[in-house]
């Protein structure tokens, strides 16, 4: 089989390069190792920039997050049992948007679907070759058959744990990474949110997050250790230990329910460099991951997508290679300041053992100043909304 463009992995990174490209008239196919089903059952990320609302809708993909969506002007933030609002349109002009990734998907596999685009489920074993040379290529096995895929270029949108990275491993990669001492447990419920927009809490029990997919739909979240297990916290415990962190007025209008999931998720600041080798380009989880406190993840998935799908446009219909070139540059460019941002929410908002009490008092002046202080708050807010691509 031959295409323009291979790209591995079908997570919202390779799905919406995948419908840029077939939109623009460029050829690709999507190898993806797991099912459809399991794909769109992963619950992930929830807030949408604007700038990656745009790609959406230029997808041709945003219908549906336009009709259901939830444009949020604001979000809260709690500490010393007070609530104080940053409101991100006023300082910034900017709205985001609550749209879960699970939704983002659907949208760009349908998209997909009725545009003819190929995708080859539960392709095992994917690895890219000669991607140094003109002639890239990726064998995966399907159905126990070994297939061999030539193409032009390779985008490697696998995530964090995919065989792209893998494949440049030795080849020049430099790695930086910061892992946390600690996860977030977070649950599903069928319970309305207990405010309409977010609501972050420092607490001395540690971070607390209020977060929501619907009107009738809650994703909530509390600081947990490495040590926690699932197994281990009951609906109820969960419940009484987010009502703690929040101030009483908040926590006493929370509506509880049973969870419809929970798991844990360990925190990390991870960013490998450059993001182009030869025709293989790392792009979204494959290439850096932050902490969720700033809701970076999926947003910065989507500038990789920009200023590639911008570059390989520019190849194939101006025969320039000026904007592959500056792929890895630009795209990291964006990318450090997302980690910068996400790395100071999550060191503003978490419980560290080892700062004590006075890391604790640190931090409330800290949040006292960010929202007393319009270019402090002004700041915050133009880093949640997102940096211009
Ligand atoms: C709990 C949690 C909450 C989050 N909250 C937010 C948030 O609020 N806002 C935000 O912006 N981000 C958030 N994120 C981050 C966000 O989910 C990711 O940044 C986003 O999924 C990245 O998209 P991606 O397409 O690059 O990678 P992925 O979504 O990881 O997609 C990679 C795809 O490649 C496939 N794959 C992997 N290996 C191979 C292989 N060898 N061969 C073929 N296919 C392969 C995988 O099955 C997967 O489908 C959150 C993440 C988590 C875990």
């Amino acid at each position: 089989m031959r295409t323009q463009v291979a790209i591995i992995g079908s997570g919202p990174s390779g799905l919406l390069l995948g419908q840029l490209l077939t939109n623009a008239g460029i050829d690709n196919v999507i190898l993806e190792r797991q099912t459809r089903d399991y794909v769109l059952g992963r619950i992930r990320a929830g807030v949408l920039e604007e700038g990656t609302t745009h790609m959406l809708d230029e997808a041709g993909a945003g219908e549906r997050m336009r009709r259901q969506g939830l444009p949020h002007e604001g979000f809260d933030l709690t500490f010393n049992g007070r609530r104080h609002n940053i409101h991100l349109h006023e300082l910034t002009g900017k709205r985001v948007m609550v749209y879960g990734q699970t939704e983002v998907t659907r949208d760009l596999m349908d998209k997909r679907l009725s545009t003819g685009g190929v995708t080859v489920y539960e392709a095992a074993h994917v690895e890219p070759h000669d991607f140094d040379g003109a002639n890239p290529y990726v064998t995966y096995e399907k159905d126990g058959v070994t297939h061999r895929l030539d193409c032009d270029f390779i985008a490697g949108c696998d995530g964090f744990h995919g065989a792209s990275r893998k494949a440049v491993e030795g080849k020049g990669l430099e790695i930086f990474e910061r892992v946390y001492p600690f996860g977030w447990l977070g649950i599903v419920a069928d319970v309305p949110p207990v405010h309409h927009e977010l609501i972050y809490a420092n607490h001395p029990r540690g971070f607390a997050l209020c977060s929501m997919r619907s009107p009738t739909r809650s994703r909530y979240y509390v600081q947990c250790t490495l040590e926690d297990k699932v197994e281990e916290w009951s609906d109820d415990r969960f419940w009484d230990e987010l009502r703690r962190r929040l101030p009483p007025e908040t926590a006493e209008t929370m509506t509880t329910g049973p969870s419809i999931e929970k798991s844990i998720a360990p925190l990390r600041s991870f960013v490998a460099e450059p993001m182009r080798f030869g025709r293989l380009f790392l792009v979204g989880d494959a290439a850096h991951i932050v902490p969720p406190t700033g809701a970076k993840g999926l947003n910065l998935a989507a500038s990789d997508v920009r200023y590639l799908f911008d570059g390989l446009r520019e190849h194939y219909a101006e025969k320039s290679d000026a904007g592959i070139d500056v792929y890895s540059q630009k795209a990291l460019s964006r990318v450090w300041k997302a980690e910068r941002f996400s790395a100071w929410m999550t060191s503003t908002m978490h419980r560290f053992d080892d700062t004590g009490p006075f890391g604790q008092r640190i931090q409330e002046a800290e949040l006292d100043y960010l929202v007393h202080s319009q270019a402090a708050s002004a700041s915050l807010a133009e880093n949640y909304v997102g940096l211009p691509y």
